[in-house]
Order: C-alpha cells, then structure tokens, then sequence
C-alpha cells in the first residue's frame, strides 16, 4: 500500500480535502462531474474551493449512463487542456474511472470525492473501461485520497446504496472460495486479509436496518467496509479477497449486456443477487456426507481439452483466447492429478464443511439484500432464465481460479 494515502470518510469532507489539498501544495484543481453528481456535491465544493482561494475548473459529462469509454477519456482531456491540475474526481465508480484513467495518462494525480457507497472500486489502481467496445481493466493508479462526506453518501438513490450493500454480501463467497483455492488448487491465501474482509463484511451486516435508513451511521460503515475491501485487494495485489464465483457471475452478465448493447446494471446489484446463488452452492455442500461426495467424484468424468475449447467459443466468441488462457491449468491437468484433486476432496471433506460454515444461508443473504431494497434474483434485473442459467454454467472459465464453482463443473459435486 502507498504510504501517502489518505482516506477521510464522515461529516464535512470538504473541509478536509481543502486541508489536504493546502497541506500538500495542490492549488490547481480540476473537477470531474455529471450533471447528477455535479448536483449532489460538485457545485457545492466547486465553491466552497473557490472560496478557500483555490483555482478549481470543472469537466461536466453529459449523458444518460456515463461509462468509461473513449469518448468521455477524451472529453476530460479537452477540458483539461495542457495545465497541470490535480484531478477530483465527484462521482462513484465510473466517474472515478474516467478520472483515474485520465489523471494517470497525463502524469496527475487525482482525488476521490464518492458521492455513492455504491462499489469497492474507489481505491484501486485499475480502470474498468470501454476500449473499442470491449471490456477491460485499464492498469492506471490509486488516488493520492479519498473524501467522503457522509452526509452526501446517505443522501445516494437507495439502489447506489443497496448496490454497495451487495458487493460487500458477496465478500462471504470471495473468501469461502479463496479458502477452497487454497485447498485444492495451491492459491496462495493471506490469513491477515481474509479476517480484515470478514470483519469488513461483518459490521456491514451489523448495520443492515441502518444501511436499509441510509443514517449516517449505517452509511459510514458500508462506506467503511467498502474502502477496507479495496485496500485489502490492493495488499494482496489481487482481487481473490473480494472477488469469487458471484463476481464471476455478475461479470458475464455484464459482458453479455455490453455486447448486446443493452444498459448496465450496478455492479454490486448483480453481485448481490449472484450471491444468493452461491450461498445456495454452499448450503447444498453443508447438507452432503463425505460419502455421497465420494460417490458423486466416483462418477465424475474429467472434461476434456476439447470440451473447454467448445464451451468457451459458445459462451465467449470474440475472447475465446483470453478465456483459453485463463484455463490452461486446468486443461493441462493430468489423469493422474485429477484423480488425486478428487481424493483430497474426500480426504478433506471437513475443512470443505468449514469452509461452507462459514458462509450464511442463501435465506439469509436474501433477507439481508430485502432489508437494504436490493434485488434478490437476478430474473428482477432483466435478466432471462436462459441467460442466468449460461451464467452460472460458463463464468467459471472465465479465470484460473478454483472455487465453488469449479468444485462443480470440474469435480461433479451436484450442488444445483
Ligand atoms: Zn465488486
């Protein structure tokens, strides 16, 4: 983690950002907004830094869904020009990116002003993007800081909220899956981390009904959470803290609607419903014996390179390399390492059971989601039954890593 960052989350942020920003020598400034953020918080601050002395210019970004596409990377570039401005960027998540992507590939720095406790982006140092009508994380940089103002995030559309709600519900699955990485696919897994995100999701939970109120309070612990997520992703140098099989569920669906052409759904809205059916996986392995998953491996077939190859050109054309690439491992597994991956299973059957304790109910995590007006099925999000279930069929392939998932499609446990 960078020594010099600096995160502020609680009442009045602004007047810590301009301490900051006096304490730091950061006099020219440049806003990023739309029209939306600009009026939850971007013009408020806009003047509240003129009036502290600072030159402050604003690129406002127009249009119904802001993305980080090209045309808004370019758009900010223009209303930059050639001086030397730190950026903030006042937004959540797209925003932000656009911001971070920017600042980078103009030697700036930038800032973050949330105006959602939407996603566990804020921190990090990719930028999800739009290149050429394809998706991609785009390496950039961390802000130097983040500013969050709680009276601004509480005052977020509920579904921001819930959204934020549900990307940290499915911390529980990313962990209970790192943990079967570990196991049985040699991942290496940080102990200190994993509990720092458990305890992040925890006080979440703890604040459910004042999360549902978006109260302060409530909101400066999912706020909380949120940024502990990112920084525990930026520790491990990976997202496997935060990010399991829901994650991968939700990111196919998200490609799929990007090449449909169809408008996004919040990130962690998805994720949050995906989770739902990933809890449901790990109550179905609660309820099997060692010896009805020992018949079930028994019976379990190893897929072949053939089978990947034509599953991955059905669910992924345009990317089958990239996705190619992702399993090579698994591809390349030999007879006799799969028939050895199937005994640890029963020979670890215990630590499974664990693992599946670990993760609440599928009830559970619903009725958490209701509590805050998050959606619990993704049939709700638009999504049709043949979709979901090509979802939940293909999104382990799309990267090297086991879990859940994986003990499924790879190893036969019937957990549908
Ligand atoms: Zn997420």
């Amino acid at each position: 983690m960078r020594d010099d960052f600096f995160i502020y989350i609680g009442k009045n942020a602004a007047d810590k950002l301009i301490g900051y920003c006096q304490n730091h020598d950061l006099d020219q400034l440049m806003l990023v907004a739309d029209d939306n953020t600009y009026a939850a918080a971007g013009r408020q601050l806009s003047a509240t830094l003129k009036a502290a002395g600072f030159d402050v210019r604003t690129s406002l970004l127009k249009g119904e869904e802001i993305t980080a596409t090209e045309q808004h990377f370019v758009q900010v570039l223009l209303d930059t020009g050639r001086e030397e401005r730190t950026f903030i960027a006042v937004g959540s998540g797209s925003i932000t990116d656009i911001t971070r992507f920017v600042s980078f590939h103009t030697r700036s720095n930038f800032i973050v002003f949330p105006t959602a406790a939407s996603v566990d982006g804020y921190t990090s140092a990719g930028a999800p993007s739009v290149i050429a009508g394809f998706k991609k994380t785009v390496m950039c940089q961390s802000p130097l800081a983040v500013f969050g103002d709680t009276d601004v995030l509480s005052a977020a559309p509920q579904k921001m909220i819930a959204s934020g709600f549900g990307d940290m519900l499915g911390k529980y699955i990313a962990l209970a899956d790192w943990r079967l990485g570990e196991l049985f696919w040699h991942e290496a897994r940080d102990e200190a981390i994993s509990r720092r995100v458990r305890v992040a999701v925890d006080k979440c939970v703890e604040r459910v009904s004042e999360i549902g109120q978006a109260s302060p309070e409530g909101i400066q612990a999912l706020m909380d959470g949120l940024i502990e997520s990112g920084l525990c992703m930026l520790d491990a140098n990976s997202s496997r803290p935060a990010s399991g099989s829901e994650h991968q569920i939700s990111h196919h669906l998200e490609m799929k609607l990007l090449w449909q052409h169809k408008p996004a759904v919040f990130h962690g809205t998805k994720v949050g419903a995906a989770s739902v059916i990933c809890a449901a996986y790990y109550d179905k392995l609660r309820q099997m014996s060692r010896s009805e998953a020992a018949k079930q491996l028994d019976k379990a077939q190893q897929p072949s390179r053939e089978q990947y190859e034509r599953e991955i050109s059905e669910a992924y054309p345009g990317i089958e390399d990239k996705v190619l690439a992702e399993q090579e491992s698994f591809m390349s597994l030999s007879a006799q390492g799969y028939r050895e991956l199937k005994q640890k299973i029963v020979d670890r059957w215990d630590d499974i059971q664990e693992v599946a304790a670990s993760v609440p109910s599928a009830q559970q995590m619903a009725g958490w989601l209701r509590q805050v007006g998050g959606e619990t099925e993704l049939e709700a999000l638009g999504f049709t039954s043949g979709e979901i279930k090509e979802a939940v069929e293909y999104s382990h392939l799309l990267r090297n890593r086991f879990n859940v998932n994986k003990l499924w499609h790879l190893c036969g446990i019937e957990i549908m």
